[in-house]
């Protein structure tokens, strides 16, 4: 593979971060998601941005399976709920598949309860939504779920208005 090519899908890779940390801003910012989790750290201009929607960005220090620190970014218009997540997992290991945690991050994170019991049932139960539903989401929908299909034409809204912003931001066509 040439290094140009390499350039481009990195280049496209990064744009597809910026447009899903400014995606889940405008989530949170609307109220659809309590608190959103950035895994990777933003420009300062996405970061500002993401400031401008009257959201708090706070770090949240972690430690991976092989005991190296990660750091996630915590968005929220809540102050008193960024501070409960913040002391609820600031400095913990990062594990998968704890009821416990399951049920926590769904409610911080706005995903609904029955999708949390039905994952924690089943990690891999399949959702029924149509993969494009499903791919506007940041958890997997239970089957024949109620709550979610409510939630679609929110995300539906909060993605034209990140892809509007993301554009005026980097001028893209
Ligand atoms: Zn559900």
């Amino acid at each position: 593979m040439s290094v140009m090519r390499k350039s481009l899908e990195h280049l496209l890779d990064s744009n597809k971060l910026e447009e899903d940390a400014i995606y889940l801003g405008v989530l949170t910012a609307m109220g659809v998601k309590p608190l959103s989790r950035l895994e990777y750290a933003v420009a300062p201009d996405v970061l500002s941005l993401l400031q401008d929607l009257r959201l708090r960005v706070v770090s949240v220090r972690r430690v991976a399976q092989d005991g190296s620190e990660v750091i996630h970014w915590i968005l929220g218009r809540d102050s008193g709920l960024i501070d409960q997540y913040k002391s609820d997992f600031d400095g913990t290991p990062i594990r998968e598949g704890i009821p416990a945690v399951i049920r926590a991050e769904a409610r911080y994170f706005g995903f609904p309860a029955c999708c949390a019991e039905a994952y924690i049932r089943d990690p891999l139960a399949l959702s029924t939504l149509t993969p494009e539903e499903q791919g506007l989401l940041f958890h997997r929908a239970c089957p024949g779920c109620k709550e979610t299909p409510k939630l679609i034409p929110l995300y539906r809204s909060a993605l034209r208005e990140a892809k509007r912003l993301h554009k005026e931001l980097r001028l893209l066509p």
